[in-house]
């Protein structure tokens, strides 16, 4: 490396700090020097801030106003490729470099020094008498599993003041510990012995394995339907990694599939590993991200944001149900985890393992193309076989209004609930009903700050919009036209759905899974293990129940709306529906008996839906392949998603149609921009949004037009301009 390593007290340092500045500032190293990379406090203005010293300083101005370093942090000095990945991020997103350190520093008191702290666990004894401050101490311990907490955070938690901990202390059942304020985790042995493969699972192990041992850089789609073992083979690749003496990183789309997980890295490595997501503890990030910088964190699974955590050897990223749309980030830095996990492989040399039933287009094409491996697993384990898949024609079925449960699927749940089987009932709408209509003026209910329907929710007994959160009352009358009781719900939630349900099968166990309906983790966790063992006749659920939860009696899925994701602005929507329907179909028959999957469809003949009975994925996505390609769009052309965003909507659209008009550096490199248009939700939170779009070929390079275009836009006010490259949602 040609860059200076180590830099003398004195020497003139570049630091990159966390703060919203375009570029780097000059210090002089401290007493003692300073590495490259080292995370340091530095002086601004009257403030201390985090930074990074990122190279030797410019100078160019009088060396006697420098001010120094005021200490660097004992935290292990960012590496290389670290602060290599970051510039790329930053280039490919059109990020701001602050920006993406404070993305790669998201832990609390870097700077502390090590030293020892009281914390808390569950105890073994029994409080004298319960109280609800108490219970709620308790069940928080038992929320997050074996992890500490200090006194503050679990005091915060439960919402109980700290004397209420102490009691529970003096009682016996929280242990007080004294303990090093990060611990190392424990180690995860690879050699312990793993469930003993199958032909084809031992031979895509042996694939992965020998890829990894070359030490290079490689990404390998690993697509298996639901139950085919992908996360026993992914598993030994994670024992590969760690016989290296290398670390690992597991992506999951959403935590609540995080519990059952950890209990899988346990029985295969007898421990447990660092966890890193929203539900931790402030404590635990703190740990986690500093032991995975000084190699004491083996293996990391996390949610998307845990890419920017500083491993010292990554060898293995795996990103698991890498088609879901949970991966991309869309406020703050807009990026996607799945690909930029490949990028990170990329640069220090990694391994990518991209799990799923149903990938995503652009991971099928780049297989395709051969830039990424390919390994199928066709058979799911043991007995367990693929549902039938069937429609049911919604033309040639009697329906009552407002009912939306076909005499024919009526028919197959009840043949269900006869042999003790369960049934899934699958709307993707979360509520009692989508619109609330007014009889009388024809208005329909909408929120006060954004270009949305309200949603009522009738378990919460309020409206909600699903933009901003914002929620109120049902009105008795008509916010418009002020008569009374002529409001009426349109359409299905679930929680309608539910109703419907339960007055046409009276005799059966009905249980809702939305991810609004439960007030913890802990509360949703138990409730699908209740299901999971027989508690329940008829399941109904949203998208929540689509992803990797295993309810061994359930045979029947019900798909209520199956042309719900069918059409719409979206170039993704047949992908999504397809995705959705198989990963729901794949709920049924896990375990030694066969399921169905029933689809209410009024367009059976649609391709899509075609595609999705038929069960020919190949032919699916060879067909949507060839109209993205004729169409020029991802992932056979280039997008981005410009959106303005201001109080008023005239000067926004000032600027969109100024920018629309001054485009050389776009048609430059053969781009095109659509708009400016208002976007599909044209206000949010009060403010309009005003959308434009940038179509480029492939290979064209997007972000350094899209640079040299808003570079000399000065946006005055309250005017707000993101850049999302490869934009998921068109919103
Ligand atoms: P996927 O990740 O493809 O959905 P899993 O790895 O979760 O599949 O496997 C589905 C179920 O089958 C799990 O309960 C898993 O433990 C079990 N299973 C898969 N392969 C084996 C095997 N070779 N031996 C024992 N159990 C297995
Ligand atoms: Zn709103």
């Amino acid at each position: 490396m040609s860059a200076q390593e180590y830099f003398d007290q004195g020497e003139l340092v570049a630091v990159l700090t966390t703060q919203p500045l375009d570029r780097t500032l000059d210090y002089k190293a401290p007493e003692g020097g300073c590495f490259l990379g080292a995370f340091v406090e530095v002086p601004l203005g009257p403030r201390k801030v985090l930074g990074v010293v990122w190279g030797a300083g410019q100078g160019g101005f009088d060396l006697a106003k420098a001010r120094s370093v005021i200490r660097v942090l004992e935290v292990s000095p960012m590496r290389e490729e670290m602060r290599v990945f970051l510039g790329r991020v930053a280039d490919y997103t059109l990020t701001p470099m602050p920006a993406m350190l404070r993305l790669a520093t998201r832990a609390p008191g870097l700077g502390d020094p090590p030293s020892m702290r009281k914390i808390y666990r569950l105890g073994s004894g029994e409080p004298d008498r319960m109280t609800d401050a108490r219970t709620r101490v308790l069940e928080v311990l038992r929320d997050y599993g074996g992890l500490a907490f200090t006194l503050k955070e679990l005091a915060e938690q439960a919402g109980v003041t700290s004397s209420v901990v102490k009691g529970l202390v003096k009682q016996g059942a929280v242990r007080e510990e004294d303990s090093p304020r990060d611990l190392p985790y424990p180690y995860l042995d690879p050699d312990l012995p793993g469930k003993k493969l199958t032909e084809d699972q031992a031979a895509a192990v042996a694939r992965l394995q020998a890829g990894q041992r070359t030490g290079d850089y490689g990404t390998t789609l690993l697509k298996g339907v639901t139950g085919s073992g992908k996360t026993e083979v992914y598993l030994e690749a994670v024992a590969e990694a760690l016989r290296m003496g290398r670390q690992a990183l597991v992506l999951l789309p959403e935590i609540a599939l995080t519990a059952e997980f950890l209990t899988r890295v346990e029985a295969r490595f007898g421990a447990r590993p660092a966890e890193w997501h929203s539900g931790a503890t402030m404590t635990e990030r703190r740990r986690v991200w500093r032991m995975v910088g000084q190699g004491d964190a083996q293996l990391v699974v996390g949610a998307r944001s845990a890419l920017f955590l500083p491993f010292r050897d990554l060898g293995l990223v795996v990103v698991d149900e890498e088609h879901d749309t949970s991966y991309k980030q869309e406020d703050g830095v807009h990026y996607s985890a799945r690909d930029m996990a490949v990028l990170r492989a990329a640069i220090c040399g990694a391994r990518v393992i991209l799990a799923s039933a149903t990938p995503s287009l652009e991971s099928w094409a780049n297989a395709e193309a051969g830039k990424y491996d390919r390994l199928d697993l066709t058979a799911r384990f043991g007995a367990a076989v693929l549902p039938e898949m069937k429609p049911i024609d919604m033309r040639a079925e009697q329906m009552q209004p407002g009912t939306w449960i076909s005499p024919s699927l009526r028919q197959a749940v009840h043949q269900r609930i006869e042999k003790d089987e369960q049934s899934l009932l699958f709307i993707n709408r979360r509520g009692y009903a989508p619109v609330t209509l007014c009889r009388a003026c024809g208005e329909q209910i909408a929120c006060d700050y954004c270009d949305a329907r309200m949603v009522e929710h009738r378990f919460l007994k309020r409206l909600m919009c699903h933009q901003c959160g914002e929620t109120k009352p049902m009105p008795e009358a008509c916010p418009s036209c002020k008569v009374e009781g002529k409001l009426a719900p349109v359409g299905p939630g679930i929680e309608r759905l539910a109703e419907e349900a339960e007055a046409t099968f009276p005799e059966a166990k009905i249980a809702m899974l939305s991810s609004d309906l439960f007030g913890s983790a802990r509360a949703l966790k138990a409730k699908i293990e209740e299901i999971a063992e027989g508690d329940a006749d008829i399941v109904i659920g949203t998208q929540l129940v689509a992803k990797g939860h295993n309810f061994p009696k359930l045979t029947l899925v019900g798909v209520i709306d199956a042309d719900l994701s069918l059409h719409g602005a979206d170039l993704r929507a047949a992908e999504r529906t397809f995705q959705l329907m198989r990963q729901v179909a794949g709920r049924a028959g896990r375990a030694d008996k066969p399921g169905q999957a029933l689809l209410q469809t009024f367009q059976p003949e649609h391709p899509v839906i075609r595609a999705i009975l038929s069960g020919d994925e190949e032919g699916f996505w060879k067909a949507e392949a060839a109209g993205r390609q004729v169409a020029g769009v991802p992932p056979y052309g280039r997008m981005a998603g410009i959106v303005l965003s201001g109080p008023e909507v005239g000067p926004v659209f000032d600027i969109g149609n100024a920018m629309a008009r001054n485009d050389v550096p776009l048609r430059d490199i053969g781009a095109q921009v659509f708009g400016p248009a208002p976007a599909p939700i044209a206000r949010i939170r009060g403010r309009h949004r005003v959308r434009l779009l940038v179509k480029a070929p492939k290979g064209a390079p997007i972000q350094d037009a899209i640079a040299r275009w808003i570079a000399p836009l000065r946006l005055k006010g309250d005017i707000r301009l993101t850049v999302d490259i490869d934009p998921q949602n068109f919103y």
